[in-house]
């Protein structure tokens, strides 16, 4: 395993998403969901923030890919469509990181078109720094520096999903 420099640790990122399951279900009491995870780099933190949840709730996931190794290829293929129909839901949708806002630009747009009631985003993570697009995160874990970062789903070529904790490969 070469070194791994912590950048946010399990403890941090389990009470933040502890907080951002409690407003959720504070701001949409008396409405049923339908998280979204944007497959793959999602899956941890939407697991954990679907169980922070207090309402009623379905899970929908949707694959979509825009990067190759530490790059951006700009180009965003979908990889895996929802299997239900969002047509008059409210649709949370929980992404891992927003960088460039190009994968969640096309993500919203697409959706969009499905006519649901409401379309939300939860991103663990922003690099605002980043940005060629603009973006609305509703529910925000941390905003971050522009570093690579892995661990929590998050990966490196595949790797590193696994890591309890978000972290930045020392190079
Ligand atoms: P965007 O389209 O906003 O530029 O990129 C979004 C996607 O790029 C994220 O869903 C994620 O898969 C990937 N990504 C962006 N920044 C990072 C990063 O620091 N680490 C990892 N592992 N993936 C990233």
């Amino acid at each position: 395993m070469p070194d791994i420099d912590t950048l946010i640790d399990a403890e941090t990122i389990a009470q933040r998403v502890k907080e951002l399951g409690a407003q959720i279900t504070k701001e949409h009491a008396g409405e049923e969901l339908v998280l979204v995870p944007v497959l793959n780099g999602s899956f941890v933190f939407a697991a954990d923030l679907a169980r922070a949840i207090d309402l009623p709730l379905s899970i929908d996931f949707f694959g979509c890919r825009s990067y190759e190794g530490t790059s951006s290829t700009g180009v965003v293929q979908t990889t895996l469509d929802l299997s239900h129909s969002i047509e008059g839901k409210v649709v949370i949708v929980v992404e891992d990181i927003v960088d460039t806002g190009l994968t969640m630009a096309y993500m919203l747009d697409n959706l969009r078109t499905r006519r649901p009631a409401k379309v939300h985003l939860a991103s663990l993570l922003s690099k605002p720094a980043r940005r060629k697009i603009e973006v609305d995160i509703d529910y925000l874990g941390f905003e971050i520096e522009d570093v690579f970062v892995i661990g929590y789903g998050l990966d490196f070529d595949e790797l590193y999903r696994n890591l309890p904790y978000l972290g930045v490969l020392r190079t």
